[in-house]
């Protein structure tokens, strides 16, 4: 068990100065500063998302080099790319989660979406296929939770409509290349009960509503159900959810890999933890893909402009990178090739750092671009083919997935075997 001192001396679910944080954070909005919420992405004053703020805000460590290094020994797979490109950026406690991998104790992963849209976009791909990659290195348990709910509760989407859309995303998700054996699918609607319902309830009494306004800024006009919802997200990370996996062990520890706007969750989730008797979860925490208009926000489904579906067709992807994609290209051609591209803020070049496997490739693509010499039609040019391309495999994929498919992935079934062999090679 990881210590209980820390809940102990400053009380469960409140970092040090979470309420001061939360009053900051709205000074900071007035002020044009940035705001990173699960909801809502704004950049700061130059427009910007400045990394190395949130991650002395938040405090989460950054992940260093060596962690990379080590992962690549332990699994024997060169680094994923978004490991490799410094896409997943932070952390919090991998180093015990690789500690125990080491010892030969298996860990299970837990990622999630809220199914607000019929499609994934391509920012939930970053999650999604960096949790596959792991489930595939690791050779590791997975819980996918869908947040249904959590829907219903912020959106005012239908409950039946967000049952649907959650089934809907569940199909894009196992187009990613989850193993069946190892990999257990729920919503929220259809799961809460038994187990799962015990650690959610043992996690409200452990979190009061000052702390709940305090790491996520929710207030009294707010509704109860948004209230009690951060618990919903929490109990996940603790194995006793799933009696049908890991049985009565209260030992596995939980790797959750997400966007670094989900830390305020696991602050609360980790706090609480030492008090119900289990392991902190640990956090491995990407940056965001960003919007077409510029990386003053991320890529979000509530915002169907900002996006790139899995669902577009070749035509709408074009036109939205044509159209919509922030450019940081000269203003005249002149200007272009006498000055080059501006990188920083160009989302093109942005979206290839996330999608572009080849390492050589996107070398030469940035110093020609950045010297002026490749034009800003050649750049989206190549993003439009490399998407295409992505998203035509996904839609491929995605076709085979039938509704038995999905119930496959979703029945509480016993999955020891995942457990027993986790972490083995095969
Ligand atoms: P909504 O706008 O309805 O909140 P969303 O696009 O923010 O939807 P969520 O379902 O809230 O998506 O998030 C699911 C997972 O995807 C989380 O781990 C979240 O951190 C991650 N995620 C969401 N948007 C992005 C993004 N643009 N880049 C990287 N990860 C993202
Ligand atoms: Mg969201």
């Amino acid at each position: 068990m990881s210590g209980g001192g820390e809940a102990a001396a400053i009380g469960a679910g409140q970092q040090p100065g979470d309420e001061a944080a939360a009053e900051q954070q709205q000074q900071q909005q007035a002020d044009g500063e940035q705001k990173i919420t699960p909801w809502d992405v704004t950049g700061g004053a130059d427009g910007k998302v400045d990394y190395n703020k949130i991650v002395s805000d938040f405090g989460v460590s950054l992940l260093q080099q060596e962690l990379v290094d080590r992962i690549e020994r332990l699994t024997g797979r060169p680094a994923h790319p978004f490991l490799k490109r410094g896409i997943f950026f932070a952390h919090r406690d991998l180093g015990e989660v690789l500690d125990a991998y080491e010892r030969g104790q298996p860990f299970y992963l837990y990622t999630g979406r809220g199914p607000s849209s019929e499609a994934l976009h391509l920012g939930h791909l970053v999650p999604i296929m960096f949790t596959a990659w792991l489930q595939r290195a690791f050779n590791a348990p997975l819980v996918i939770q869908l947040t249904d709910d959590e829907k219903t509760l912020w959106r005012g989407l239908d409950q039946d409509e967000a049952r649907r859309l959650a089934r809907e995303n569940a199909k894009d998700i196992i187009a990613c290349g989850f193993d069946i054996g190892r990999t257990f699918i729920f919503s929220d609607f259809e799961y809460v009960g038994g187990p799962f319902y015990r650690h959610i309830v043992a996690i409200q009494r452990c979190v009061t509503m000052n702390q709940v306004r305090g790491i996520f800024g929710l207030t009294p006009e707010d509704n109860i159900g948004k209230i009690a919802f951060p618990a919903v997200q929490a109990a996940p990370s603790f194995p006793g959810c799933f009696p049908h996996i890991f049985g009565d062990r209260k030992d596995v520890k939980c790797l959750i890999p997400c966007a670094i706007d989900q830390d305020p969750y696991f602050r609360m989730t980790r706090d609480v933890a030492p008090r119900i008797g289990y392991d902190k979860p640990a956090l491995i925490e990407s940056r965001f893909f960003p919007a077409l208009q510029g990386e003053s926000g991320k890529m979000s489904a509530s915002d169907a402009n900002s996006a790139i579906f899995v669902n577009d067709t070749p035509k709408q992807i074009k036109d939205k990178i044509n159209k919509h994609a922030f450019s940081g290209g000269g203003a005249t051609l002149e200007e272009h090739r006498a000055r080059g591209a501006n990188l920083d803020v160009d989302v093109p070049w942005k979206y290839l750092n996330f999608f572009m496997e080849d390492d050589d490739k996107l070398a030469h693509i940035g110093r020609e671009y950045g010297a002026g010499r490749m034009l800003t039609g050649e750049i989206k040019g190549e993003l439009i083919r490399l998407l295409t391309d992505i998203v035509a495999r996904h839609q491929a994929a995605r076709a085979q997935v039938t509704d038995e498919v999905v119930d496959a992935f979703m029945a509480v079934r016993p999955m020891h075997e995942a457990l027993a062999t986790a972490g083995r090679r095969r």
